[in-house]
């Protein structure tokens, strides 16, 4: 599933190959890709033909291009793709949208395999659309302010991780990125919120930016070849992960083999004896 890397690399991709050009056509190849889109295909491809494509933003996972005061919001899912290539190749049975530009280059298609992303246009979305307007700022993001989120955070019931990947405190942070920032911050996933110190809250939010700032530079993680970024081109920052995925391999820190537990629904990676449970 693509993160917040995963989606800025896309972004980053749109912004050079796809912002200041203008929408000739849309089709929309499966109405489940665009099944949030009051009025159906019908509207989302109306919507969009003959405008021009002014921005490329993101939060957390979403992202949007602006469209004069509205927005084209796109949300990957688990397994989508926004690929720009030249107008003539095949066209493979997983496109969903595809697009094309009055200037004849490059067109620009949404694939997704398993059909879970999805795009629509929001009126009057281009600053931030509604939909997502709940979702809190990204560490990425100018609004994003650490102080408050460790504040927010130390009042909550609730365990770290799931502190973590609660998108209404903090958005982007993922399965992946949150496994690696508690191995950082040396925190078990289950330690209640409320019993963290301000300097273990501190480093924590700290970890977070690392890991994932270190995944933007190498252009996001790619572990299961689903995700490729704007251009095919799939991310490296695999090789460079400490617990997320290295069930008994040795703790990078002190040698004790990682450990895996269920964790809603999914997995938790993390060294048994750096990262002690709570009791
Ligand atoms: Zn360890």
């Amino acid at each position: 599933m693509p993160e917040l890397p995963e989606v800025e690399t896309v972004r980053h991709g749109l912004e050079n190959h796809v912002v200041g050009r203008t929408v000739e056509t849309v089709r929309v190849l499966h109405p489940r890709a665009v099944r949030r889109q009051p009025g159906g295909a019908a509207e989302f491809e109306t919507a969009l033909g003959g405008r021009s494509l002014d921005s490329a933003r993101r939060r957390g996972k979403y992202l949007w291009l602006s469209v004069g005061e509205d927005a084209l919001l796109a949300h990957l899912g688990m397994s989508g793709q926004l690929l720009v290539g030249e107008p003539g190749r095949p066209l493979s049975p997983h496109v969903r949208i595809r697009f094309t530009f009055a200037d004849g280059g490059p067109d620009l298609r949404f694939t997704d395999q398993r059909t879970f992303g999805h795009m629509c246009v929001v009126r009057d979305g281009a600053e931030l659309p509604a939909p997502i307007a709940h979702i809190a700022p990204d560490p990425f993001e100018a609004a994003y302010d650490p102080a408050v989120l460790a504040r927010r955070l130390r009042a909550r019931h609730t365990g770290v991780k799931r502190a973590l990947l609660d998108q209404s405190l903090v958005s982007g942070v993922g399965n992946i990125y949150a496994d690696e920032a508690l191995w950082r911050a040396q925190l078990h996933y289950a330690r209640a919120t409320e019993t963290l110190t301000r300097p273990a809250v501190a480093r924590l939010l700290a970890a977070v930016r690392e890991v994932m700032g270190a995944a933007l530079a190498h252009g996001g993680t790619s572990f299961d070849a689903l995700y490729v970024n704007v251009n095919g081109e799939s991310g490296y920052f695999d090789r460079s992960l400490d617990a997320y995925g290295q069930e008994g391999q040795p703790c990078g820190r002190c040698g004790t083999p990682i450990r895996r537990d269920a964790f809603m629904s999914r997995s938790s990676y993390f060294c048994p004896r750096c990262q002690r449970p709570p009791r």
